[in-house]
């Protein structure tokens, strides 16, 4: 007998062998049940995750001889579906018959009466690559369809379908099917070609799957072919050019111990042997995650990947964790808009391993700049990633400070900054001010505060010096809000209101006052204790640890 690839040998044959998708099968069960079958079903979802042999299924379950909503595949209408020579069921791919001629032939031959079944059922696979003529040929078949047709329409890009088919049809939303499914289904696909497998292999293929079936079979099939009857992580290791779990952990401890050089030459080796830099940003992405939970947790039950003693091999603080997730999540973003994905991976992990000085101004800019010029997005990509370096390394960012005076941003800081005015930190000043924090509440519907009190209470106080409030917010997009020239006198005013004192207002991102701690932690003491930080003048206090240890705990 021929080879035939898994994922048509091991298609399911039945709504319930159908892997995830759990509430499309109920919602098709439960409407051939009540005999309430539309004339038109649009399937949307990415690609690989069911949505041709859903239909399939669906034109099974409407002409099977043993009844409706049976798929019994042993009559001869299952039996012609499953070997796609049902005369009554016609899929049309819309990718090669995108003209209007065959979707005008669709329509000369939609009023013939159905050959062997109850139902003519269309399946149109790719739908939105038709041309706008053939498109509209087909939404006068859908005014007006015969009793006997049903359409299925499938694509993976639904915003491309006109919304004069959007109404006339009932819509079905594919998501990514589930690691977990993923698993079981290849788990049920190697027990019945008796092969033997380490668990964690699968893990791997369901992971660089990204919830398609068809992508997680046609890797095993690969694999398994590769392997013979025992697939093990080695092999995946080796047929995808992964890095294995001790190598992922050791290249995370030489970012950490900041070994620029090592870092950049397994990078690009493992990369020209074949690896797959995506795979290897998730699997970063993951261990540091798994990392944070074990530090803030130790729940070993919580983390994905590690085990507890795998955790403990990592050489890094929690800070170092949050700052190297947080730079790997911007360069997966960035990734759509980069050509060089290996130099881009290259330069977010010299990024990971720089000193990190961060001002608002530089996360603002470089987010607006993305969103301004999209026609540029590849190039910037790459450019702003090389300037935030280079203005890393000179320990602040020079190549703002001209443009400084137009901008409407007022506060700018670094992480010395804010290990300056930890010093500098009252804390009974600190503790009184949070018990007024509420008090904030009382201006969410006044004209005037309104616009300032809800992120001021939104954000979290910190640090409070002789004439200064520490607050932490999230996202930069919360921090420019209140960080503005129009808005400091504003704020001013209304902490005076709260507090009884006027502040000036600090708004730090948290992760910023994480670092600051880290800095701290590590000895990085300023060496002076004047604070620099552009508030218009200097901020000159003597300062103690006392409050840093408070705060430290
Ligand atoms: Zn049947």
């Amino acid at each position: 007998m021929a080879y035939q690839a898994f994922y048509n040998k091991y298609r399911p044959q039945t709504f319930e062998e159908v892997v995830g998708q759990k509430t499309v099968v109920s919602t098709l069960k439960n409407a051939i049940k009540d005999n309430k079958i539309a004339h038109a079903y649009l399937f949307c979802g990415p690609r690989g995750t069911g949505k041709t042999t859903m239909a399939r299924l669906f034109a099974k379950a409407l002409n099977c001889k043993e009844g409706l909503g049976h798929q019994c595949n042993a009559c001869d209408s299952c039996i012609g579906i499953m070997k796609g020579e049902h005369p009554d069921v016609i899929e049309i791919d819309a990718a090669s018959n995108s003209t209007v001629d065959s979707v005008r032939q669709l329509i000369d031959n939609i009023s013939y009466q159905p050959i062997m079944s109850d139902y003519k059922v269309y399946i149109i696979d790719e739908v939105h690559n038709m041309s706008n003529l053939a498109f509209n040929a087909l939404l006068k078949t859908l005014e007006e369809p015969p009793e006997f047709a049903v359409f299925i329409l499938a694509t993976t890009e639904p915003q491309k379908i006109l919304p004069t088919i959007l109404s006339r049809v009932q819509r079905f939303d594919f998501n990514k099917v589930t690691e977990k499914d993923l698993i079981t289904n290849m788990e049920r696909v190697l027990k019945s070609e008796n092969i033997e497998f380490e668990s964690e292999a699968l893990r791997l293929i369901a992971n660089l799957s990204d919830g398609g079936v068809r992508d997680s079979l046609s890797l095993l099939d690969k694999l398994v072919s590769y392997a013979g009857n025992h697939l093990t992580v080695k092999d995946v290791d080796e047929m995808l050019g992964l890095l294995s779990l001790q190598d992922e952990i050791s290249l995370i401890n030489l970012i950490s111990a900041k070994k620029t050089k090592e870092v950049l030459t397994l990078v690009k080796e493992k990369y020209e042997s074949g690896m797959d830099i995506t795979r290897l940003q998730n699997d970063l992405i993951s261990i540091y995650k798994d990392f944070i939970i074990y530090v803030t947790t130790k729940e070993e039950s919580l983390m994905d990947r590690l085990k507890e003693s795998e955790a403990r091999q990592l050489n890094l603080s929690l800070n170092e964790a949050r700052n190297c997730v947080e730079t790997l999540l911007q360069s997966k973003r960035d990734n759509r808009n980069v050509d060089d994905v290996v130099s881009h991976f290259q330069l977010t992990l010299i990024n990971m391993m720089s000193e990190k000085i961060v001002t608002t101004e530089s996360v603002q800019k470089s987010e607006k700049k993305n969103v301004d010029d999209p026609g540029d997005r590849k190039q910037n990509a790459l450019a702003s990633q090389a300037v935030e370096i280079r203005s890393r390394s000179n320990g602040f960012v020079s190549e703002h400070t001209e443009e400084k005076k137009d901008s409407n941003e007022l506060i700018r800081y670094t992480t010395t900054d804010i290990v300056k005015l930890m010093y500098q930190g009252i804390k009974q000043d600190r503790v009184a001010i949070k018990s007024h924090w509420d008090d904030l509440e009382k201006y969410f519907n006044d004209d005037k505060y309104s616009y300032v009190a809800k992120p001021l209470h939104l954000s979290n106080l910190s640090v409070t010096t002789k004439d200064v409030l520490l607050v932490t917010l999230r996202s930069p997009i919360e921090i420019e809000k209140i960080n503005k020239k129009a808005t400091q006198p504003l704020l001013q005013e209304l902490i005076k209101l709260c507090f009884g004192k006027t502040y000036r207002l600090l708004p730090v991102l948290e992760a910023d006052v994480a670092s600051a701690i880290a800095q701290y932690k590590s000895g990085g003491k300023p060496e002076s204790l004047e604070c620099t930080i552009d508030f218009g003048e200097e901020n000159k206090t003597s300062g103690s640890t006392a409050f840093m240890d408070e705060l430290l705990g």
